[in-house]
């Protein structure tokens, strides 16, 4: 709780409607799409400018009071939860696209822009922002950035830091600091931008973004394939790679999966494949034409099942398969713990291996889908947390998933960052030394610790 009187000095900065401090109205600020031991904030403010920021910065150290900043909440590490009370700083009022410049392909939007209105609008105009979480009709693209996101396109186009040129933030002194710019190069000072992608809010409030964007592919073709094997469309994976063919996109589903998909939605999923690929190729109608013939001659050398989309409406009825899946698993138990591990493409019928011997050997239920084209993987636990002695089992499991992907050469986490989940397996990723300099330059950058204290282990 805090006094009437400090609650008049936010007030005095962002106006009396923005700022709430009842149970009822901060109760939902202790939630993200992390589910933990929820902590309430003492106050949320929703500023409409930087400066306000600034302000609410200043206010916040005289104060010695931890900050959290959020978007739209919907990370799945912790991120935007509070950890010591103090104040969330909300960015849903700072939600304008200020500049789209189609010449120099940018546009510089402020943090709580939601992913899906850039991209709409930029394709209204025949361009294209590529980086596209399956949250983004409702995730903010501050969030993004300081999450950096990734999506079902990341194999040809990368993810979030791939399009960040440059950004004003707001430092634990109230500073403002600008970094990058409306240039293709840039090479005055240090690279700021690239140190605060992934920052989950550690070293500054992002106030402006500056967003590359690019013309959008002509043309586009899709298929989905099945197959009896999981080892045949790794293997497919693997081909298509290897025959130097980019997909836009290139999902994967098992068949836990699949089977969950159907049972929730009837859309006539085939229960009895191992594995369907959701595979999608854009850029030059006849480039396309050419790739999608060595696709459907790389599957059918696996033995795969295709599945043509003709139209844009058929595709959207097979991608159903993909875009549900996450929700479908939800049903099936009354817990649901969404991982992140990630290999080196190649790795991934290991690691599809790896989480199939581990579900059995701790008697757990694991579906697994993501991104085949880009080694992230989604391994689902379906459990209930009101039973401890399947919990203990639950998070040896987690242990052994990590485990497994280190040991494959990949990383904890691919898109969802580390937060509070992961906290305490990021010194086996990265090592000693690599905790110790994060430390430091939290100590430096944010003296008091007041900036998302809790997070990513600091
Ligand atoms: C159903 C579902 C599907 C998802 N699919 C994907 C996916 O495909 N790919 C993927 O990468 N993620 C995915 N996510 C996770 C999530 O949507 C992303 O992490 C997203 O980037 C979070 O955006 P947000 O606006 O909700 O940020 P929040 O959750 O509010 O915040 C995330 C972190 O960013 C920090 N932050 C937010 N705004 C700022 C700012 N302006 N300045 C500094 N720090 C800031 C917060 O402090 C916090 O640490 C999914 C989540 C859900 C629920």
């Amino acid at each position: 709780m805090i006094s009437k009187a400090i609650l008049k000095e936010f007030q005095k900065i962002v106006g009396k409607e923005k700022v709430l401090a009842t149970e009822a109205a901060t109760m939902s600020y202790s939630y993200d799409g992390f589910l933990d031991k929820p902590v309430k904030p003492d106050v949320v403010v929703q500023p409409q400018q930087d400066e306000q920021i600034s302000k609410l910065v200043f206010l916040c150290q005289k104060l010695e009071m931890p900050m959290t900043i959020r978007g739209s909440g919907s990370n799945l590490s912790g991120g935007a939860i509070p950890v010591k009370n103090g104040c969330v700083i909300s960015t849903s009022a700072m939600n304008k696209i200020k500049q789209i410049d189609y010449t120099d392909m940018y546009a510089v939007v402020q943090p709580g822009v939601i992913t899906k209105t850039l991209a709409d609008n930029v394709e209204r105009n025949g361009f294209f922002y590529p980086p596209d979480p399956s949250s983004m009709s409702i995730s903010t693209l501050g969030g993004n950035v300081a999450e950096n996101a990734g999506g079902l396109r990341g194999l040809k186009y990368g993810v979030t830091k791939d399009y960040v040129m440059g950004m004003t933030f707001i430092d634990s002194d109230g500073n403002t600091v600008k970094t990058g710019g409306k240039t293709v190069k840039q090479a005055s000072g240090f690279n700021l931008s690239g140190f605060m992608v992934g920052s989950e809010g550690s070293f500054g409030l992002i106030t402006e973004i500056i967003l590359k964007i690019t013309p959008r592919p002509a043309a586009s073709r899709a298929m989905t394939v099945d197959f009896d094997d999981l080892n045949k469309a790794s293997q497919s994976v693997a081909d298509i790679i290897a025959a130097k063919v980019l997909p836009a996109t290139m999902e994967i589903l098992d068949n836990y999966t699949i089977r969950s998909v159907e049972a929730a939605t009837s859309i006539g999923l085939p229960v009895d494949a191992q594995a369907i690929l959701f595979i999608e190729l854009d850029g030059h109608p006849a480039h396309v034409d050419d790739d999608f013939a060595i696709v459907q001659k790389i599957c059918k050398k696996n033995s795969g099942n295709i599945k043509i989309a003709r139209s844009e409406s058929e595709k959207n009825k097979l991608w159903q398969g993909r875009r549900k899946a996450l929700s479908s698993l939800a049903r099936v138990k009354p817990t649901l713990i969404l991982e992140d591990a990630t290999v080196p493409r190649s790795k991934i019928p290991d690691m599809m291996k790896k989480i199939q011997s581990i579900s059995k050997k701790f008697n757990i239920s694991i579906g697994t889908f993501g991104h085949a084209g880009d080694g992230n993987l989604h391994p689902t636990i379906l459990t209930d947390r009101r039973n401890p002695e399947e919990m203990k089992r639950v998070e040896k499991a987690i242990d052994e998933i990590f485990d497994a992907a280190l040991e494959l050469d990949g990383t904890l986490s691919g898109e969802h960052g580390v937060g509070i989940a992961k906290a305490r397996y990021l010194e086996k990723e990265l090592g000693k030394g690599t905790i110790l300099f994060m430390k430091k330059l939290k100590k430096g950058l944010d003296e008091k610790n007041l900036l998302n204290p809790g997070k990513v282990g600091l």
